[in-house]
Parts: structure tokens; C-alpha cells; sequence
């Protein structure tokens, strides 16, 4: 039954598509994709070579800052969120607000690929001194939005509407004590009054099938929440437990109740979560009991409703364990991101786009375990964010190298098709109708 109301449910909805049907050729835009291509791999190259952290993104938001300038955008805003650029581009009648996402900061990753436009950058971090890499392919981000920018600033004719070109700094997180990436573009109002999207758009390379886009509706990464938690108990000597308060026993029973929450207490048809202790440290002999013990784990999910609800048990949870003993706990949880969930209604919308731009590379996928702050974005705007692979021919996804690994490298011949599907989203949601 589910099945067939949702297939009729997108059939109205397809049938409801404005003007390009879904086999007619665009033959306009893919000339226009093919002219700009060897920029974009040119601009990638330029930007992994010089990677800049979070917040630090000087010379990349200069670069793309200029790069709209030349191309005579509309508006070109800097400073947003630190190093932020919003490129704002109207359309030659007016519409709705949409905006594209690109994420612009590198990672502290000492790179290993031997390319040679490998980078050799260094930065401080800290006290420390870091490797500086494009290992979450931020740089190829940038550099297909740079790419779509210069397509549609001249395809004005084509756009009932404003897009925002949004090109985010510290996507990976601010440095300490530091705010940013886009909880702060939010925070300052940048997508707020006259510049509110109706709908934003984002992309993340991925190691998968060259050149394929894989999505899902609802929730799609998870949320991300790192968990602090103190257990204060009172010292004793290893022999006598009895003259004090045992942390770490407490410590084991409250590692053990928290893995209750996911198993037992929260429905797992909604959404699945997972609760990780990673570090915990206490304790300086084998035979003293000590006073305390600090642990920090993390909490994933994809539902923000259950979110809310786990932090809340988490701290219920460790906090009465804790009291049971006769001990303290003092829990603090951080937030990084919550999921990214991708709109139903747009998603449905936006399904036969991803499909004219992708062809036979459309992939519905799984969950996503990692996160990323397009969501914050997401809790306030309906967004579509989606994966574009990039693995070598014939190369497996753990040859390709992951994510964030010193070995990541990505295959230029598919960011065509990252630019393609960011410029033809924009294009078909902001296709003036015929009645204007
Ligand atoms: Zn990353
Ligand atoms: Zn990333």
C-alpha cells in the first residue's frame, strides 16, 4: 500500500514539473559545462595545492571573491562567518531565493599522495605545527560552485529568482574558542530578511562509482554530539573501597546503562543511534582508588526529535547511575551538527533533475554515519544535499582512500558532473514559468 501511494505521489508531481521534460537535452548548459570544465579542474588543482583551515580560508575566499567580481555578479559579500563569500546572482525576472553551498576549509592531514600539485602547506594549530590537506575534497567543492557561478551569470535569461552562492569557511569545525561554518553564517542573519532561501542546495564528493550522485530523502547523515561526562566519587586505598566512592566502577556501570538508550529505549523503526565512549581516563595506581574519571564519547542519529530525546536520557542516565553510588556526575554535551535531513517535498521535487543530470549514475544510498553542518542550514531552510563519486576507474573504495586519510585523492572527470547537477537544480527550480 505504501509503495503504491508513494508512486502515485510522485508521478503527480512529475507530471506537475515545469518546461523541461525529463529526456529533452540541454544542450545550451552542457556546452557551457564542457567550455568551463578545464577551469574547474585548474581551480581544484590551485586550491589543493594551497589549503587553508577553518576559519583561515584567506586566499581561497580572495580567489572566489574575485572570481564573482569578474563575472559580475549582483553582489559580492566577504567576511561572512570570518572568511565566508556569498555571491549574490538575479535572474533576469524576478522569484524565489534558492541557495548553493561549497565548503572551503582544508584539514590538518599531512598529504601523502605524491600528486603533483600535492600540498606542502604547514599552519599552526595551537601550540602545534600541522600538516595542511584538502583530504574531505572541499577544494573540488569550491571549485565546481566557482564553475556553476560562471555558467549561470550567463544563462541570467533561464533564471526567474536570486541564487546565493554560498561558499562556507570551516565546515570541519572553528578552531578552539572560535565560532563558525555555517551555525555562524545563520547566526549573523546572512540568510535571513530579503536573502531567505526557499530551498539550498549542497553536494559532498565520495568514495563511490565515478561520476554517479547517490541520495536520499529524509534523514541522510547523522547528527553529531560529543559527550563530556566527570564522575566524582571520593579516594580510597585499592584495598579498602569501602572507605571511599569508586569512580571507576561507577564509571563502567554508567558506559554499560548509556548503551541501554540505543538498545532498549528508543524506537528503532524512527531512526537508528549509536552511543560511543571513545576516550576515558582515570586513576594514576593498581591499588588506589581514585577520585575521578572523565570519559567523552559521541551521539549519532538522524532524527532531530530522538536527538533531543537521547541527550536528554544520556544525562538522566549517568547522572542517577551516578547518584546511586553515591558518586557525581557532571555531563556536558556539545553540539557539532544535527543530521542532515533531506526535505521530503523538495527531494520529490528535485528527483527527476538528479536523474537528467546523472543519467544512469542515480543511486539511492544508505545512512551515513558521519555528519556535516549542511544541517544546521537544513533546520531552518528545506535542502537537498547529495554525494558525487569520485573514485578512479576500476578503483575500489578503500584504494581510492577515504575521506580524511593522508591518501585521498579524487577523480577530476567527475566534477563535470557536479557541476552540471548544481547548475541544472538551480535552473529547474528557478525555471520561469509560462505564464510570466
Ligand atoms: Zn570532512
Ligand atoms: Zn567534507
Amino acid at each position: 500500500m505504501r509503495s503504491i501511494s508513494l508512486l502515485a505521489v510522485a508521478l503527480s508531481l512529475f507530471a506537475a514539473a515545469p518546461s523541461v521534460a525529463a529526456d529533452t537535452p540541454d544542450t545550451d548548459l552542457d556546452t557551457r559545462v564542457a567550455a568551463v570544465e578545464k577551469n574547474v579542474v585548474a581551480w581544484r588543482r590551485d586550491i589543493h595545492q594551497h589549503p587553508e583551515l577553518g576559519n583561515r580560508e584567506v586566499r581561497t575566499s580572495a580567489l572566489v571573491a574575485a572570481h564573482l567580481r569578474k563575472l559580475k555578479f549582483d553582489e559580492v559579500r566577504t567576511g561572512v562567518a570570518h572568511t565566508g563569500v556569498i555571491g549574490v546572482l538575479r535572474g533576469s525576472r524576478p522569484g524565489p531565493v534558492i541557495a548553493l553551498r561549497a565548503d572551503m576549509d582544508a584539514l590538518p592531514v599531512t598529504e601523502r599522495t605524491g600528486l603533483p600539485f600535492a600540498s606542502t602547506v604547514k599552519a599552526k594549530r595551537g601550540e602545534e605545527t600541522v600538516g595542511v590537506m584538502h583530504a574531505c575534497g572541499h577544494d573540488a567543492h569550491t571549485a565546481m560552485l566557482m564553475g556553476v557561478a560562471e555558467i549561470l551569470s550567463g544563462m541570467r535569461d533561464r533564471i526567474a529568482g536570486t541564487i546565493l552562492f554560498v561558499f562556507q569557511p570551516a565546515e570541519e569545525g572553528a578552531p578552539p574558542g572560535e565560532e563558525g561554518g555555517a551555525a555562524l553564517i545563520l547566526k549573523e542573519g546572512a540568510l535571513s530578511g530579503a536573502y531567505t532561501p526557499e530551498a539550498i542546495f549542497g553536494q559532498h564528493v565520495w568514495p563511490g562509482e565515478a561520476g554517479t550522485i547517490s541520495y536520499r530523502a529524509r534523514g541522510t547523515m547523522a547528527s553529531a554530539d560529543r559527550l563530556t561526562i566527570k564522575v566524582t566519587g571520593k579516594q580510597a586505598h585499592g584495598a579498602q573501597p569501602w572507605h571511599g566512592i569508586d569512580p571507576v566502577v561507577t564509571s563502567a556501570q554508567i558506559i554499560t546503562a548509556l548503551q541501554m538508550i540505543p538498545a532498549r529505549q528508543i524506537n528503532v523503526t524512527t531512526a537508528p543511534a549509536v552511543i560511543t565512549i571513545g576516550r576515558i581516563q582515570g586513576g594514576t595506581a593498581s591499588n588506589i582508588v581514585p577520585e575521578t574519571v572523565e570519559m567523552e564519547g559521541t551521539i549519532r542519529t538522524f532524527d532531530a526529535a530522538m536527538r533531543t530525546d537521547i541527550i536528554d536520557r544520556v544525562k538522566r542516565t549517568a547522572t542517577d547511575v551516578a547518584a546511586a553510588a553515591g558518586a557525581r556526575a557532571d555531563v556536558d554535551v556539545q553540539s557539532y551538527a544535527p543530521p542532515v535531513y533531506n526535505d521530503v517535498a523538495l527531494t520529490e521535487r528535485m528527483e527527476p533533475t538528479l536523474r537528467r543530470a546523472a543519467g544512469d549514475g542515480l543511486r539511492t544510498m544508505e545512512l551515513v554515519m558521519g555528519s556535516e553542518d549542511f544541517a544546521h542550514y537544513q533546520s531552518r531552510i528545506p535542502g537537498l544535499f547529495f554525494f558525487l563519486g569520485v573514485n578512479a576507474p576500476g578503483v575500489g573504495n578503500v584504494a581510492a582512500g577515504d575521506l580524511h586519510s593522508p591518501d585521498f585523492m579524487l577523480n577530476e572527470d567527475a566534477m563535470k558532473v557536479g557541476v552540471r547537477t548544481m547548475a541544472m537544480l538551480a535552473l529547474d527550480y528557478l525555471a520561469p514559468r509560462a505564464a510570466n
